[in-house]
């Protein structure tokens, strides 16, 4: 069968760039974190579910998911979390299936299945034939996401603390993009990679 390839790494660590550019190389990408937003925007699939279990009060005035509203509330109550998780995962994993059946029927060499908390969440590792670790120093990462979310350093630090280490990453990975330099040596390490992914396809 087609292989089908894990990608993950910490908040900011580059996961976007790196399946923009392995998708531009050829490979098939299905991101779940977007498709996690499709399935909580005006329209999509988790909306119902997510009126008839939390009420009116975390869906806006455009019919998507009031995401601010939802984050205070799961940050602080577990339940909470589990009861949206139970949601908004069946659904994602469903989606998931359905897009790498229809890629599975194109001309892509392998699948990557972009996943931020891939390690963290259990399942997908039993699904993936081959796990890519993209990786940078934890400061680099702060730097980063301080940056683009425009958030203080204790935010992100409290992201980062809830997320897995990088040992923990690190331990499972069977390839890993070191991405701590500029974005040239980031290309020829992702180019590397696809050559890699090539030969297991
Ligand atoms: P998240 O988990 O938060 O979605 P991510 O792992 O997908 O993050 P990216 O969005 O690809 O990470 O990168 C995070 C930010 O850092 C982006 O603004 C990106 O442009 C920037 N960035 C990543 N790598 C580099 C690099 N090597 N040089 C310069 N900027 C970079």
């Amino acid at each position: 069968h087609i292989p089908l390839v894990g990608l993950t790494g910490g908040i900011g660590s580059g996961k976007t760039l790196v399946s923009d550019q392995l998708g531009a190389l050829g490979a098939g990408i299905i991101d779940t974190d977007l498709i996690s937003h499709e399935i909580t925007a005006s329209g999509g699939s988790a909306i119902p579910l997510i009126k008839a279990a939390f009420g009116l009060e975390f869906i806006n005035a455009t019919g998507a998911l009031n995401r601010h509203q939802m984050r205070k509330l799961v940050f602080e109550n577990p339940d909470a979390r589990q009861t949206l998780e139970g949601i908004t995962h069946p659904l994602i994993r469903q989606e998931t299936a359905k897009r790498a059946l229809a890629l599975s029927k194109t001309k892509a060499p392998y699948l990557v299945f972009s996943v931020p908390l891939l390690i963290e969440s259990g399942t997908w590792i039993n699904l993936i034939d081959y796990l890519v670790v993209v990786d940078c120093p934890k400061e680099t990462q702060i730097e980063r996401v301080m940056q683009r979310n425009n958030l203080t350093r204790n935010e992100v630090e409290g992201i980062l603390n809830a997320q897995a280490s990088r040992e923990e990453r690190l331990i499972s990975a069977n390839a890993v993009i070191e991405n701590q330099g500029d974005l040239d040596s980031l290309n020829k390490a992702v180019l590397n990679l696809h050559q890699k992914l090539l030969k297991i396809s």
